[in-house]
């Protein structure tokens, strides 16, 4: 009996190792999975049909057993700066955003790893949806497929996805398992083959998940740090009191130490009156000296019902001035698509209550299976 829609493999989310396990359990030679690979990712092909240079027979079989099946698009919105922002439903009802942000030199694509976060920073809009679920790696990766197929793999010759980080909803290091193999899809040179650098893994300081990373490919890492210390960073962040300051800067230097080339960004959310004023800068400065590291300062991005406010210009300026002046290299973040609520730590769009929410993934999914 052929195996029904949910008992079939979802190929989407195998990376070469896991597509090469496929057919060799199929009894079919592993070289299959290069193939596979090419089809889906580079191609944008979703039905075995269309896979030519397999046999019909395999095709069949292949038809019985798997499916590739991306996250559906519920809602596109586009900023006036050109960024995009996705609502996509993912399998059993749930949905999370992915974000498209177009620069001169680069575009780059946010992209969620878990629905909702269990992680409550008190700065984030994310948190006030509390927590539903890991995303499967399928679920991972089809939001780069959805966003490299709508928008087009390229444009005018050049590569329209060119940097991916993972700063939309959830905690990757978290959901690593399912991460992972997204990751060796992002770098595999039949999927999307971007060089590692240019795939971020942003962190709010799991300290395991960055010594397990520390062992494999060169990924960037980003932290939010948001502050130096451990009682103001505890309020901000609550998985300090599980992880403190002292411990996630050790683990960042374990994760830089023997390789010349890596880095470490700390993203700093700067809130008004809270972690921007100059003690505070000088706080981190005596944190992040001995560190290769870059400090990126956010904007604080504000969201109904939020006690918090952003800090001025002038703050900002005055912050990445200390930090500069003792030899630390401080950017501070555009904010972009703030008209359609695509800025960091607005995912989960004020319109959208979570029953609403469930609401249009229903709507979809009935729309979907009257169309098929
Ligand atoms: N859980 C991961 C990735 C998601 S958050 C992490 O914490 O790194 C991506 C970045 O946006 C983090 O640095 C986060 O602290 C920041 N952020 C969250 N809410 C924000 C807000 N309201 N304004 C500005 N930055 C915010």
């Amino acid at each position: 009996m052929p195996a029904g829609p949910e008992e079939k493999v979802n190929l989407l989310g195998l990376d070469r190792a896991g597509l090469e396990r496929f057919f060799v359990d199929l009894g079919e030679k592993p070289f299959r999975a290069r193939q596979i690979l090419q089809w889906i990712h580079q191609r944008g092909v979703t039905d075995f049909a269309d896979m030519t240079d397999l046999s019909m027979a395999l095709r069949q079989r292949l038809d019985a057993r798997a499916r590739m099946t991306p996250p559906s698009i519920i809602s596109e919105q586009c900023s006036d700066d050109g960024t995009v922002k996705w609502l996509m439903g993912t399998e059993g009802g749930n949905a999370v955003e992915t974000v498209y942000i177009p620069e001169p030199s680069r575009g780059t694509l946010c992209i969620s790893s878990q629905v909702g976060c269990m992680l409550n920073c008190t700065f984030c809009s994310t948190a006030t949806q509390g927590f539903s679920r890991n995303l499967s790696a399928a679920e991972i990766i089809g939001q780069v497929w959805q966003a490299a197929t709508t928008l087009g793999h390229e444009r005018h010759g050049q590569r329209r996805i060119t940097n991916v980080v993972f700063m939309g909803m959830g905690e990757p290091m978290l959901n690593l398992e399912a991460v992972k193999p997204a990751l060796s899809l992002l770098r595999d040179d039949l999927a999307y083959g971007l060089a590692s650098r240019r795939v971020t893994i942003s962190t709010a300081g799991v300290i395991p998940g960055i010594d397990d990373l520390a062992e494999g490919v060169e990924f960037a890492l980003a932290v939010s740090l948001h502050a130096a210390d451990n009682e103001l960073r505890s309020r901000l962040v609550p998985l300090n009191r599980k992880y403190p300051v002292e411990e996630l800067i050790e683990a960042c230097k374990r994760y830089t130490r023997g390789h010349h080339r890596r880095s470490v960004t700390f993203e700093y959310t700067m809130i008004d009156g809270v972690n921007d004023q100059p003690q505070h800068a000088r706080a981190l400065v005596r944190r992040l000296s001995c560190l290769p590291c870059k400090i990126n300062l956010i904007p604080f991005n504000p969201f109904p019902g939020t006690p918090f406010k952003p800090s001025s210009g002038e703050t900002i300026y005055e912050f990445q001035k200390i930090t500069r002046a003792a030899g630390l290299i401080t950017t501070v973040r555009k904010t972009r698509g703030e008209d359609i609520d695509a800025a960091c730590g607005q995912l989960v769009g004020k319109l959208l209550s979570p029953s609403q929410r469930r609401l249009l993934v229903q709507q979809q999914l009935a729309r979907q299976a009257v169309a098929s």
